[in-house]
């Protein structure tokens, strides 16, 4: 069986000359006589693995000398507790509410003391990024939350907001793809498995000043100090997860960093938008100002129609294109790793399934 296209949401696709290196490398590294699943955290190679990963992140990501670099288990899932464990002060903070991802940390964080939502976009199924009205947000808060690009509904902040307690952003299915101002931010974190690697790991960029000032009752596993202090290594990180994100960031500095894989991912983009935007079965789902270049959200209006795309679809090698459902219909998540070759192929079959439900039409 060949290789296809995979769009899912996450785990997603991974580049395929990182999964080659890693296959050849699989049984024997370097000159360790074993495999890097078998290494030692303590060893010098793996040792070399990830302070060769922190520093790769930080050139790619442009990240600031007071900033530390984390490399921790529990998904980006555990931040929606870690971050308010960590923050919390006042016990108090602000949330822009756009899509599941951010009711999740908005729930977490409502364990610990309050989340002030100042705007919502669930009024619209979260097809939008909402107006920020400044008179909403808390003086008092001990951070700002937003999800910068919203996996499920497509969506991405295009636009900061302006607040002055330290901005923190979910990004998880957006690091990397394009240029990120790290010293606009508070915190940013985000799972390996939409754009950097396997499950399991998750990078967490903070702020020197926001470390050391946990709540007394976080658990040391949750304190960000404890991983700062150690390098990531108070006890086992996920290895091999690491060793796999160093080689998408090798991977990624080929394609010219982020901002030569930001051309590419804008070219993908605009070549999906392109066709949607013309098509007269397919149609976006996210309001255009405010669309995410990583995932795709699109229907047909049926629902017949839709799972049979689907399924026509994945006997063509075009797999995962199923969407959310909360949403319905499709959703084409277009990550670093998809080539422009996989999105070509996809406009193409639409364009041909269009063709053909059209003729259907005619006829019937
Ligand atoms: C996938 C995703 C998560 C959850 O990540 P886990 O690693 O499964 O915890 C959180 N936020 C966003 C925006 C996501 O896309």
């Amino acid at each position: 069986m060949e290789r296809v296209y995979n769009f899912s949401p996450g785990p997603a696709c991974l580049p395929l000359p990182v999964l080659e290196k890693a296959a050849k490398e699989m049984t024997l590294y370097g000159k360790t006589g074993m495999s890097v699943m078998e290494l030692s955290h303590r060893s010098k190679a793996f040792l070399e693995i990830i302070q060769v990963a922190e520093k790769n992140l930080r050139s790619l990501m442009d990240i600031p000398e007071n900033y530390k670099v984390l490399f921790l288990q529990g998904g980006a899932s555990s931040q929606f507790a870690m971050v308010p464990l960590n923050l919390f002060k006042n016990r108090k903070a602000d949330f822009v509410k756009t899509g599941q991802w951010a009711k999740k940390a908005i729930e977490q964080a409502k364990a610990y003391g309050s989340a002030n939502v100042v705007a919502s976009s669930e009024d619209k199924i979260f097809s939008y990024i909402p107006v920020l009205d400044p008179s909403e947000f808390s003086p008092d808060a001990d951070y700002f939350h937003i999800t910068l690009n919203n996996t499920i509904y497509g969506t991405r902040f295009t636009l900061l907001p302006d607040v002055s307690a330290p901005l923190v952003a979910d990004a998880s299915s957006i690091i990397l793809s394009q240029a990120i101002d790290v010293s606009k931010f508070g915190v940013i974190y985000a799972g390996a498995q939409k754009n950097f690697g396997p499950s399991g790991l998750c990078a967490v960029v903070i702020r020197e000043d926001l470390i050391g000032k946990a709540l007394p009752e976080t658990p040391i596993m949750f304190n960000y100090k404890t991983h700062a202090d150690e390098g990531s290594l108070y006890n086992t990180p996920p290895t091999y997860s690491i060793y796999i994100a160093n080689l998408v960031f090798e991977w990624l500095k080929d394609q010219g960093g982020v901002a030569g894989i930001q051309k590419v991912n804008e070219e993908k983009a605009a070549l999906l938008y392109g066709f949607l935007d013309g098509s007269s079965l397919f149609k976006g789902t996210a309001e255009v100002k405010d669309r995410s270049i990583m995932n795709v959200p699109f229907v047909t209006g049926s629902e017949e129609t839709d799972e049979s795309f689907i399924k026509e679809a994945t006997a063509a090698g075009l797999v995962n294109l199923k969407g959310h459902r909360t949403v319905g219909g499709m959703r084409a998540s277009i990550y670093n790793a998809m080539p422009i070759e996989g999105v070509q192929r996809l406009v193409e079959f639409m364009k041909e399934y269009e063709a053909k439900a059209l003729r259907g039409k005619a006829q019937s």
